[in-house]
């Protein structure tokens, strides 16, 4: 690694450090800890996430990091300073609770703010460098890994508050892609470590978009991919807050939908199933996924939803999933 890299890194454990010991033991940091207790955050899960605060000072970072021998521009290049329009360089991060990005050695790389006053943007991240680059990288892997390895299995999140409470309710095995899509180098890097990914997206209109996206991704690195059984419109963090971990655990996670049952109420946002055309045409689409089944067992299974829900007979379902096999080959 270059001289250079080894001192962002080094700036960043620094800030870490500073940032998570003004959140827990002082009065500048309160702020940011009453927060995370509004949360419902454990001091303890705090402590495990290295969870801080940035005071809304504007060089507190140089001040307290150029007194250590930092040169003001490997700040700005390690993404704690902005640059302003005449030159001037501040914080980034100012008056924001902070998660610190911890690459898979658990080294920080990168940073996450968040508002603590609903201010825009809700969330500011360091920009990314050659030691943060987002695509290749999954929030809490390096604390999951025993986990996931254990397990065989790891669940996908959203956001940095979703794998904290999750971890917190005991789910452990837990990373996220921090707002953006899931890459394929991700997908291969989890696929390494397990056999099933459940994906816990929030249950609106685009996590759920985001969930389908995902899954291909997953199934395409050869991880089999189950999708948690969320209540529309909660993120994973608003359910456990609401109805504890214990509920949590049982009822989303561990009863977990399959691909196929969750791509059939997916692909249903297409159609006006008051209509029959619609209905038909919606049925047709099914089918042609089911057909891809190799499973005899899991073809009837979908099959005789299909044909209770919607009042077709299992003989039409059957005969219409042999046309769509046959042309497959
Ligand atoms: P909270 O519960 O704190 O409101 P959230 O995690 O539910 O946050 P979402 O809006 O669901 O927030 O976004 C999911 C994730 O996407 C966030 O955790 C964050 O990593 C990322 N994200 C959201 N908004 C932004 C933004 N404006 N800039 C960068 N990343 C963002
Ligand atoms: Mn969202
Ligand atoms: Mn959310
Ligand atoms: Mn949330």
């Amino acid at each position: 690694m270059s001289q250079e890299n080894q001192n962002i890194l080094s700036a960043s454990e620094w800030m870490t450090k500073l940032y998570h010991h003004l959140l827990r033991y002082t009065k500048d940091g309160k702020e940011g800890y009453q927060y995370f207790k509004e949360r419902g955050i454990a001091d303890e899960t705090i402590d495990a996430f290295q969870l801080g605060f940035a005071p809304n000072i504007k060089d507190f970072t140089a001040e307290f990091l150029t007194k250590k021998g930092f040169h003001q521009q490997l700040l700005v290049k390690a993404g704690l300073l902005s640059v302003n329009e005449d030159n001037t360089a501040d914080d980034r991060f100012r008056g924001r609770v902070i998660f610190p990005i911890r690459n898979h050695l658990g080294k920080t790389v990168a940073f996450g703010g968040r508002t603590v006053a609903n201010q825009e943007p809700k969330y500011l991240n360091s920009p990314e460098s050659e030691l943060f680059q987002k695509g290749k990288l999954l929030y809490n892997f390096d604390l999951a890994k025993k986990h996931i390895r254990k397990q065989s299995e790891a669940v996908l999140f959203e956001g940095y508050m979703d794998v904290i409470s999750a971890y917190q309710a005991g789910v452990k095995n837990a990373v996220a892609t921090l707002g953006t899509s899931l890459t394929e180098a991700q997908a291969q890097l989890l696929r390494r470590y397990v056999d099933t990914v459940i994906i816990c997206y929030d249950a609106d209109a685009a996590g759920t978009e985001a969930a389908y996206k995902a899954s291909v991704t997953l199934q395409k690195a050869g991880c089999h991919v189950k999708i948690a059984n969320l209540q529309e419109n909660m993120d994973p963090d608003d359910y456990i807050s609401e109805y504890g971990s214990e509920t949590f655990r049982r009822e989303v996670i561990q009863s977990s939908l399959t691909f196929t049952s969750f791509y059939m109420r997916y692909l249903k946002k297409d159609f006006n199933l008051s209509l029959e055309a619609d209905r038909i045409q919606y049925i047709e689409n099914v089918l042609e996924y089911i057909a891809t089944i190799d499973s005899p067992v899991e073809r009837e299974y979908y099959l005789n939803e299909i044909s209770q829900a919607y009042h077709v007979s299992m003989e039409s379902l059957q005969q219409e999933i042999q046309v769509h096999r046959e042309k497959m080959g």
